[in-house]
């Protein structure tokens, strides 16, 4: 299998060190980037983005830890090597442009290949090529004040592929500029990263961008918090099993990025018990479950807090439905946590929790919730459903299909409407087991 391009381990970058104002910008990072990955730094101004791409880049040594580009720790290389590194290796595209304002857009782009054997006229031709994929050749001759924001990022963006590099890294490119030339820079460095196949590292607080990458790092004072797959792209770096399935949990993420994943799970979890309530009531109802899911009450506490009237600082709800919610709760945090533990020991070992077991137990929650009765066969085919789905095997349109197929056939027979129903409950459970959060 292949090997990471770039690997963090226990990555720290501290500024300043052993003076006053030492600052610790990065604390155990861990991060394994793969060739030909789109990589998205994502976070609040000052988490840290910034600093772990110079880190990549080679311009910030780390403190603490290990970091290794291509198998190589860059920060041993004489300098000779690490200047040869970062003009072959790494191309590069800053928020302001960093360009030369005296010279013309065709010197600005053929000005890194100054350090190479080409002759003028062959590295003059080759910035016109780029500067003409890019959009911006009939300007080429223009200094770069003539040019628009957005013209001026795509003679960057020619600038940084000049020399061919393997990795290209991008510093919120977009944030100097409007939103149409903003569309057509981040079209251009997706187009480096398909087309090309160059391994992309973009830092953004743009939440719109995310659709763009593989992967998005998460980072919040300095850690990286949560590691995020964007399950319409297919994936470089290996994904492990029981980890393919799409979740609410992620889709959720995309659209509430800053959101913990606790905040989330609570999020996915209200939204599927109550479509028939204010929205007032559901924030309530979201604080309840909080409580619940974290352990802080007990079954109980959670049905009174959920009966007691509005007025009072309760939910409101009638007694029968609010007993019915803390036992679907509780029953769905109790399958959640099934999955996990067995998420956890995938890999491990399985003699204390077979899939097959979990599988059993599944079924027979979701037989017990659904009011089904089947047959020994059905029951077979349904444990075995639920395994692949569980582990990855399946997505959510095979286990779907496969409930209103043939029981000869591996599946139940069910009408379409019960499939449905019955997927949809189900899917809602791995949401709930399933952890985006990062674990190093
Ligand atoms: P981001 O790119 O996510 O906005 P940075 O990586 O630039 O964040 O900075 C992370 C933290 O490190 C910030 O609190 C910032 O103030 C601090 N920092 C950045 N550069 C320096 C520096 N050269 N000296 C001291 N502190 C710095
Ligand atoms: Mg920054």
């Amino acid at each position: 299998m292949a090997k990471p391009l770039i690997i963090c381990r226990d990555l720290a970058i501290t500024y300043n060190k052993g003076k006053s104002n030492e600052f610790k910008a990065l604390q155990g990072v861990n991060t394994d980037i793969y060739e030909g990955e789109y990589i998205i730094l994502f976070g609040a101004s000052g988490s840290g983005k910034s600093t772990l791409m110079y880190a990549i880049q080679g311009s910030l040594p780390p403190a603490e830890g290990t970091l290794l580009i291509r198998g190589d720790d860059i920060y041993s290389y004489p300098p000779e090597e690490r200047v040869y590194f970062q003009r072959y290796v790494m191309g590069i595209i800053f928020q302001q442009f960093n360009l030369i304002p005296s010279l013309s857009v065709l010197d600005n782009v053929a000005l890194p290949m100054i350090f190479c054997d080409a002759d003028k006229t062959t590295r003059e031709r080759r910035a016109q090529s780029l500067l003409d994929r890019f959009g911006v050749g009939h300007v080429s001759h223009k200094i770069p004040a003539m040019l628009s924001g957005g013209q001026q990022q795509r003679v960057s963006v020619s600038r940084s592929m000049v020399n061919d590099p393997k990795i290209l890294l991008a510093d919120e490119p977009t944030g100097n500029l409007d939103s149409v030339s903003t569309q057509q820079v981040m079209d251009k460095i997706d187009e480096i990263n398909t087309f090309d196949k160059r391994t992309i590292i973009m830092v953004s607080h743009n939440a719109a961008h995310l659709s763009y990458a593989h992967r998005v790092y998460y980072l919040k004072d300095g850690f990286i918090v949560r590691e995020v797959v964007n399950p319409q792209r297919k994936q470089i770096k290996p994904v492990k099993e029981g980890e393919t399935i799409v979740t609410e949990l992620e889709q959720l993420a995309r659209l509430y990025p800053y959101d913990s994943v606790d905040t989330l799970r609570v999020k996915s979890m209200t939204n599927y018990l109550t479509q028939e309530y204010t929205f007032d009531q559901i924030i309530r109802l979201e604080r309840s479950l909080g409580f619940l899911i974290a352990g802080k009450v007990d079954k109980k506490a959670f049905i009174r807090s959920l009966i007691l009237p509005y007025e009072k600082g309760g939910v409101g709800m009638d007694e029968k439905t609010a007993k019915e919610m803390a036992d679907r709760s509780l029953n769905i945090i109790k399958q959640a946590d099934d999955i996990r533990r067995f998420r956890a020991r995938q890999g491990h070992d399985t003699l204390f929790f077979n899939q097959h077991q979990l599988a059993e137990r599944m079924r027979d929650h979701l037989l017990h919730s659904h009011r089904l009765t089947l047959s020994k066969k059905q029951d077979e085919n349904l444990v075995e459903l639920i395994a692949d789905r569980v582990t990855g095997v399946a997505g959510e349109d095979d286990f779907n299909e496969s409930l209103s197929k043939g029981v000869t056939t591996g599946g139940l027979s069910l009408t379409e409407k019960e499939a449905d129903s019955l997927t949809r409950y189900f899917e809602k459970l791995i949401a709930q087991g399933v952890d985006v959060s990062y674990k190093s």
